[in-house]
């Protein structure tokens, strides 16, 4: 009887060995299976050092770039080539955020099943969200100025437009490259986001500070620091609550209130509003912001009002719009479609689980209010936005060494049909709303009459 006991429990020890092992190569071969099969020296899949297997489509089946034999092929129109190509990358390869470094493993068809397993053996079709006309719009709109554009569906998290610039034509290149093509904007990039952050302070005061709504500030233009320190406004605005002065971008309010909510309360609502984080969009990270704290005076006056040293990445403040427009609920960006109907299934729970919280319900709601008072009263309205339930803040970020502020312009469409929340950045162009304001106008109409 002990000896059958003995036999038995060996063979549940080798059992558990075989399957611990099991486990073990599985795991490996998720993890690194990806990195084993575009090792380079792998001939199947490349053809003198370039990735041969592949193409990239829009969200509407039309054919953003090719990787063939004789190399890469791209859309036949220019301005669409222009506008995509961070993230169709160059032929060089030189863009970081380019597909074929960042979607390698899909564009070869790599599952960690089946290994390097495609049925014509031309590696995959990988599907975007981005609509490539709307991108070619945004890219039209910048007209050749610095900046970004981004917009994506904040019930979804699908991207639909991501354009950086400068870009250039890849199937043309310029000789030399304009500096700083390599760099997606607004996946890389980090700015001062000028008024556009006086948001963040306003949620601050709404969440923390009881009369968050009736306190006011008579503003005669200036706020004297001493030892030469002050805070300026273009203009006086005299008695002014927290909507009116959002509306009118009141720095003399947003000082005061800066104060008021203190350093460590700023510091935690930036947190919540993700502007510090990195994110992952289907495996490309985005530039996490950066910002400092001072415990109190000009420094943070400047601060809360968006500018001292507070560094924020254009990604992350569309998705922060995204969570005002969502109810206060963020749905984390995504620009892969899935492939089949099994990762389609996956994609939609993953969506429910890709979300965080960022505001309360409540915040949400006044901030959309005063967003949409900001439109209505002071952006032009129905004539400068015609037909949009636009709900938008501005910014014009000062820069040291530049002539011309950066241009902001961020928010979203209050509109169920429409769930888009968007970010635009103009470098060294003027004010926000006018300038940003404009290229927001072109993308956003674009995008709804094509619906
Ligand atoms: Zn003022």
């Amino acid at each position: 009887m002990k000896k059958v006991e003995r036999r038995a429990l060996l063979c549940v020890l080798f059992g558990l060995i075989l399957l611990g092992g099991l486990c073990y190569f599985i795991y490996e071969d998720w993890h690194d299976g990806g990195e084993w099969a575009v090792y380079e020296g792998n001939r199947d899949v490349y053809a003198d050092g370039d990735l041969a297997k592949g193409a990239l489509y829009d969200t509407h089946g039309n054919l953003l770039m090719r990787n063939t034999a004789d190399g890469m092929v791209y859309n036949d129109d220019s301005d669409i080539r222009s506008a995509c190509m961070h993230i169709t990358g160059d032929k060089d390869n030189n863009i970081s955020t380019g597909a074929n470094r960042v979607f390698l493993d899909r564009l070869i068809g790599f599952d960690f099943i089946n290994g390097i397993y495609s049925l014509n053996n031309d590696g995959e079709d990988v599907s975007l969200t981005l609509d490539a006309n709307v991108c070619a719009t945004a890219y039209r709109a910048l007209s050749g100025r610095k900046g970004t554009v981004g917009v994506y569906n904040y019930k979804t998290g699908e991207i639909v437009c991501m354009v950086s610039s400068p870009t250039y034509d890849p199937e043309d290149p310029p000789d030399p490259v304009p500096e700083g093509s390599y760099i997606n904007r607004f996946i890389s990039a980090a700015f001062a986001p000028g008024s556009t952050f006086k948001l963040v302070t306003a949620a601050a005061s709404l969440e923390t500070q009881d009369d968050a709504y009736s306190y006011e500030v008579d503003c005669t233009g200036s706020l004297d620091y001493g030892h030469g320190d002050e805070v300026t406004d273009l203009a006086v605005h005299g008695d002014v609550n927290l909507k009116k002065a959002l509306e009118v971008s009141c720095n003399c309010y947003f000082a005061k209130l800066s104060e008021k909510v203190g350093s460590e309360t700023l510091e935690k609502y930036v947190g919540k509003a993700g502007l510090d984080k990195s994110y992952d969009i289907d495996g490309i990270q985005t530039k996490a912001g950066t910002f400092d704290y001072p415990e109190g005076g000009v420094n943070l006056a400047w601060t809360g009002i968006g500018q001292w040293h507070d560094m924020v990445n254009p990604c992350s403040m569309m998705v922060y719009m995204g969570a005002i427009a969502n109810g206060g609920t963020a749905v984390m960006p995504s620009i892969v479609k899935p492939s089949n109907i099994v990762s389609e299934k996956i994609d939609e729970a993953a969506t429910a689980l890709k979300t965080e919280d960022m505001i309360d319900e409540d915040t949400a709601l006044s901030l959309t209010d005063m967003m949409r008072n900001n439109v209505e009263s002071h952006y032009g309205g129905n004539s400068a936005f015609p037909g949009l339930e636009l709900c938008a803040k501005s910014g014009t970020a000062e820069v040291e060494g530049q002539d011309r502020p950066n241009a902001w312009f961020v928010g979203f469409l209050n509109d169920e049909n429409n769930p888009y929340a968007f970010v635009v950045v103009v470098e060294n162009s003027g004010y926000g709303s006018e300038v940003g304001g404009n290229v927001a106008n072109k993308v956003l109409q674009d995008l709804v009459k094509g619906d």
